[in-house]
């Protein structure tokens, strides 16, 4: 989904004026890009109609970027589209709180069990008792009781002979007696959608009077995951969905339509096998990731509004004569800052999301205050021409700013590197016409 829809937006996001017809032509690709990607086709239709509506209204045509416009029409809609705001867990004010797990096998409701159960303590201090519910599988109960051992947390079992219903009616007098404020119930799956399961699953609910009812689908299985919410959430009236194995989606097909078929919201999305990869759902973050563009539009927006176009212009002229200085270099840093706290603008750069290493990459702003503080230690002549940074005046600087002589070293090193990229940038986009820098 993401290649198609980017190299749409690519093509309207520099337009200064969008036609009725260039709305045509990108709808008919995000069309296109979301049926690819597994999306529910009715969804579909109901999304590029609103969107046509949006983009070729008077909300398009009266901003000064219409092309950005757009693709905020765009990303806004397909937040809209997974519900918009982030929703809630619920709290009983009758504790225990019970949460009953619901799924076809494999669909991770024995992990996500105790992913929930870790990120209720973590997050919320709460200290929760998890239910082994699937006596079908003794494979399930070892499972569970060995995620509870993980977690340092009780595990409620019976074996493989007692009647679910009956499990999960002790746990929570168990639970009660031990204090423990929410009831975690891991429920048998199967392959498929039948009756005996529902049967089951409705058997405990009736019985448990569950707060929530949290239905888990692999979102790998795309199409097939929104059918199999739609059946449990007729049969079961589910109250959240969540979505495990979104590591491995590349389509987001099922992130897209589940909202939309069922009306009810994902609360969490599972991100990989280990206990605390799973993560509360948020329908914006989820709708940039599709997009995968990062937020690019506040990221335009920022640096218009904080860097000046002379500025801008001067910069490159000395980037071309390579006469860029150390006192150049404080004046971006200054700007950068200006725009806010640098690692929500690094993580607004598009594609980030996607490069494990930076994503995780922590900016600090300690190391840029020092790497300010050096080249203001720094004397005029020695911005102009580090070349004549020696051993003593390294000393000096190194002192003058607090930091050492290997920072120092580093910083100019740095500097180095830069202006040689900056050589081979300035080539490469030699004969390319055009200005302004690439975000
Ligand atoms: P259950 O049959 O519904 O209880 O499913 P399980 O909890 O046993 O999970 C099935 C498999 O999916 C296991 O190998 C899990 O490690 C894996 N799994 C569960 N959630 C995720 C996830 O968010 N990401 C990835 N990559 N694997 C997951
Ligand atoms: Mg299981």
């Amino acid at each position: 989904l993401a290649d198609r829809l980017q190299s749409t937006m690519k093509k309207i996001t520099g337009k200064g004026k969008v036609s009725e017809q260039d709305v045509k032509e990108m709808t008919r690709e995000v069309r296109l890009a979301l049926l690819e990607a597994d999306v529910n086709f009715k969804v579909v239709k109901d999304l590029i109609k609103r969107i046509k509506e949006r983009a070729v209204g008077q909300e398009v045509m009266e901003s000064l970027t219409p092309g950005q416009q757009v693709i905020k029409v765009v990303k806004e809609e397909l937040t809209n589209l997974m519900g918009g705001e982030q929703s809630k867990i619920a709290v009983s004010d009758r504790p225990p709180t019970v949460i009953m797990m619901v799924g076809l096998q494999g669909a991770g409701k024995t992990t996500t069990t105790g992913k929930l159960a870790n990120h209720l303590r973590k997050k919320h201090n709460r200290s929760p008792l998890l239910v082994a519910c699937d006596v079908y599988r003794p494979a399930a109960i070892n499972q569970l009781e060995t995620l509870g051992q993980q977690l340092s947390m009780p595990v409620f079992s019976m074996g493989t002979e007692a009647n679910p219903v009956d499990i999960a009616t002790k746990a929570i007098e168990k639970a009660k007696e031990e204090y423990n404020d929410y009831v975690i119930i891991d429920t048998a799956g199967r392959l498929h959608v039948d009756t005996d399961l529902m049967d089951e699953l409705q058997q405990i609910k009736e019985n448990v009077k569950p707060d929530e009812i949290f239905l888990v689908v692999d979102a790998m299985t795309g199409q097939d995951a929104v059918n199999v919410a739609e059946s449990f959430n007729e049969q079961l009236d589910i109250t959240g969905v969540v979505l495990t194995k979104l590591d491995g989606d590349t389509r987001g097909g099922a992130a897209l339509s589940i909202k939309a078929v069922t009306d009810k919201s994902i609360k969490f999305a599972g991100m990989g096998e280990k206990l605390d990869q799973l993560e509360p759902f948020h329908p914006e973050r989820m709708a940039s990731r599709i997009l995968g563009m990062g937020d690019v539009l506040s990221l335009i927006e920022k640096a218009q509004a904080n860097v000046d176009e002379k500025q801008a212009k001067d910069l490159e002229e000395k980037m071309r004569t390579m006469s860029f200085t150390f006192d150049d270099f404080l004046e971006q840093m200054g700007q950068v800052r200006n725009m806010g706290p640098l690692d929500e603008l690094i993580n607004m750069i598009p594609g980030v999301n996607k490069m494990k290493g930076l994503k995780n990459a922590q900016i600090d702003e300690k190391q840029l205050s020092q790497v300010e503080a050096i080249i203001q230690s720094m004397t005029k002549k020695e911005r102009q021409e580090p070349g004549i940074i020696n051993a003593s005046r390294k000393k000096r600087i190194a002192k003058g700013s607090g930091t050492t002589v290997s920072q120092v070293n580093r910083l100019l090193k740095q500097f180095n590197e830069m202006k040689k990229m900056m050589k081979q940038m300035t080539n490469m986009q030699k004969g390319k016409k055009g200005k302004g820098f690439n975000l």
